[in-house]
């Protein structure tokens, strides 16, 4: 269970107290506000705030007066050629802020991400909760040998039980070592800032994180995509559900042409026109290397 009881009421007294506005609102993302959706076994994400909704998209792009939208088909169709077009800076006129609470090893791929406001939990100022990311059994798998950055055949058996053991021992024993630093009893006690250096990187952090649509969209191209590591793939998967609640004609633009969509290289292009006509092309004379012509086999036999 990520959170506490009282974290729990906390949520619960937020979206209790409503205000009226004449901002637009968004119904799929009012039905989220605050609530922790549960990500990994300690994790989640929150949406703290958001502005704008489709219309906020299609108002930016007709740089309108009033509320911008005309039909919802039309709408649709704007939505769809901006994105279709890369003119992103209308959705850039959406933002959400998001509550992250991540495995270490997780935020360091996240933070990768520059194109978003962060604040951290400070372990300076703030002793850290005794949380560790322990991958359930199904997600222990070993080094894969087609792909260096990924996952092969899950460990069954006495080998996933032997990781598991080590992973938990380790991650207890490192917080015991770091209670001890910390722990004024008969001595100065170390500080914060020094005692979490022996902390592993399974250990959970939060932090507050807000963006626009448009870099959302960037972030979740990259992470909700199957070659993302499984353990922040998740969290991707996550937000672009509740993307999908707060703006869902550019989250479909978004899902057909960039997350299920494809570009094609000059000759991959060449490729399909020459097989359209009827000839049998190889890797060897498709002008492309082994692994291009291995993706491009994936994504088209
Ligand atoms: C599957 C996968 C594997 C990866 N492996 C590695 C790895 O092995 N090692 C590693 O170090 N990283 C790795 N990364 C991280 C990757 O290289 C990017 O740093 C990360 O995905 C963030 O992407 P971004 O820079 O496009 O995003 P953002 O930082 O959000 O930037 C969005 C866009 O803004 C522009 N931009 C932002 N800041 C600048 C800037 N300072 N200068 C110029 N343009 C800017 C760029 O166009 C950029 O694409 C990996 C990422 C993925 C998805």
């Amino acid at each position: 269970m990520p959170l506490s009881p009282d974290q729990i009421a906390e949520i619960e007294t937020a979206r209790a107290t409503q205000a009226p506005t004449l901002r637009a609102v968004s119904p799929g993302m009012e039905a989220l506000l605050y609530r922790a959706i549960p990500v990994l076994d300690h994790g989640f994400i929150r949406v703290i705030d958001y502005m704008g909704d489709d219309g906020a998209i299609v108002q930016a792009a007709r740089v309108s007066y009033g509320a911008g939208t005309k039909h919802v088909q039309n709408d649709a169709g704007l939505i769809r050629y901006l994105m279709r077009h890369w003119h992103s800076t209308p959705f850039e006129m959406c933002e959400v802020k998001l509550h992250v609470k991540l495995p270490v090893f997780v935020a360091r791929q996240w933070i990768r991400h520059r194109t978003a406001n962060v604040n951290e939990y400070s372990a300076r100022y703030s002793i850290l909760d005794r949380e560790f990311y322990i991958p359930a059994p199904e997600n222990l798998a070993a080094q894969s040998t087609a792909n260096n950055q990924g996952r092969g055949e899950v460990l069954s058996g006495a080998e996933s039980a032997r990781v598991l053991e080590i992973l938990k021992s380790d991650a207890g024993q490192a917080y015991d070592h770091y209670e001890e630093m910390l722990s004024q009893d008969g001595q100065q006690g170390l500080a914060r800032e020094l005692a979490r250096m022996n902390l592993p990187m399974n250990i959970y952090t939060q932090w507050y994180w807000k963006t626009d649509l448009h870099n959302l969209f960037h972030f979740l191209a990259l992470r909700a995509d199957a070659h993302a590591q499984y353990e922040i793939r998740v969290y991707a998967e996550a937000i672009a559900a509740c993307v999908r609640d707060w703006v869902p004609l550019a989250y479909g633009a978004f899902e057909d042409y960039r997350l299920r969509g494809t570009t094609l290289s000059a000759t991959a292009v060449a490729v399909l026109k020459r097989r359209l006509a009827g000839e049998v092309v190889g890797q060897e004379d498709s002008g492309m290397s082994k692994g291009e012509w291995r993706e491009f086999v994936e994504g088209w036999g």
